[in-house]
């Protein structure tokens, strides 16, 4: 494999033959990071690396570790290859840690494009735009704004206009991913050797768009399926995902969770009724369950409110309470506990 088909340019060549040539190490692109190991895209093939006691040790903070979309120096040595350094980032996006307010996690690295993606249906919201646009600077990248489900939309001009007022001078590209339109119109932003992200709510169209883009149907990490103690399923599935155009699309769970950051407005903004209605049930803690006095009840059974809605709304709170909750040290180690109590009744249910 190129390297610079993964995105090598002069830059990091400079840093690592300064640092780490003379060595005898060799540069690769970390394409997915497992528990105690990385799957590392390198000019030999991909191999399987292990970061050096000495990196882990000297690290001042968590994010000085490798992460997806890193330039590693990697030694090999009696058949094992071992991560001596990371290289510069020109930019990253973070988040704090599950269960670890306080450090800053890196769930992707070296990126050159940032689509933000919207979909033109009921997801369209200008506040979420300019919020994710900010991310989006902070990367480092270049953003691009990505107006998806065209096909659903009868006034596209009118969508453009308005989100070109929130976001001078950004690229603004309607595509309908769904009927296989706009990837040449992506392209551009995604020449031979560029990475890109793809940033956006759930829902918006980001998996269509990267199948579009990689020209394949890819296989996604199915989360644990079946009972406790099946263990995981795992597939070969790559973060780090190379499109036949030339370019990189990082795809990791970290950026999907992303999309959600700062929502908790338009939650309060786009269910502003039922919001309201809360606030006058009797019990200021209602849980508008059978608690007497609750509007939200009455409001559901005399049909002021729609069932369905309020069940978006629900599932949305939700969401949004579990990334609240992954923040949370307390809440970590709780459900950890709550975790292998439960593993521990499932095995004494086995037994018997
Ligand atoms: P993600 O959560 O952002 O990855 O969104 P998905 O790619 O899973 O898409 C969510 C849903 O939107 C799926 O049912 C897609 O088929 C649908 N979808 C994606 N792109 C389009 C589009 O351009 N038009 C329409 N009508 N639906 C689309
Ligand atoms: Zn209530």
């Amino acid at each position: 494999m190129d390297l610079k088909r993964l995105g090598w340019s002069p830059l990091f060549s400079e840093e690592f033959e300064a640092r780490y040539a003379d060595r005898g190490y060799i540069a690769g692109r970390v394409a997915l990071e497992h528990k105690n190991s990385f799957v590392i895209h390198t000019e030999q093939g991909e191999i399987r690396a292990e970061i050096a006691g000495r990196l882990r040790h000297h690290a001042a903070a968590r994010a000085d570790l490798p992460a997806v979309g890193d330039w590693v120096a990697i030694e090999l040595r009696d058949g094992h290859a071992i991560i001596q350094g990371v290289l510069r980032r020109t930019g990253w996006f973070s988040r704090k840690a599950p269960g670890d307010a306080a450090t800053e996690q890196i769930v992707a690295a070296n990126i050159d494009t940032v689509f933000i993606v919207v979909g033109l249906d009921g997801n369209f919201n200008l506040r979420r735009i300019e919020r994710t646009l900010i991310l989006a600077w902070e990367s480092g990248a270049r953003p691009v704004i990505v107006l998806n489900k065209a096909d659903l939309c009868d006034d596209i001009g009118q969508r453009i206009a308005e989100v070109e007022e929130v976001a001078i001078g950004v690229p603004v590209i309607p595509i309908s991913a769904a009927e296989g339109k706009g990837s040449e119109e992506l392209g551009t932003y995604l020449p031979a050797g560029t990475t890109a992200v793809l940033l956006g709510s759930s829902g918006v169209g980001k998996s269509t768009i990267t199948n579009l883009l990689a020209g394949e149907e890819r296989q996604r990490i199915s989360a644990v399926s079946g009972s406790v103690g099946k263990g995981r399923h795992t597939t070969t599935h790559r973060e780090l995902i190379l499109l036949p155009s030339g370019g990189v699309i990082i795809d990791t769970p970290g950026m999907r969770e992303l999309g959600l950051w700062g929502e908790e407005d338009s939650l309060r903004e786009t269910f502003e009724d039922i919001e309201a209605l809360g606030e006058r049930c009797r019990f200021s803690d209602c849980g508008h369950g059978s608690e007497p006095g609750c509007m939200i009840r009455r409001a559901l059974d005399d049909g002021t409110l729609d069932a369905g809605r309020y069940r978006n709304y629900q599932k949305l709170q939700r969401e949004l309470g579990y990334l609240e909750r992954r923040d949370d040290v307390q809440a970590a180690l709780q459900t950890k506990q709550e975790w292998k109590r439960r593993t521990k009744a499932y095995r004494a249910m086995n037994k018997r």
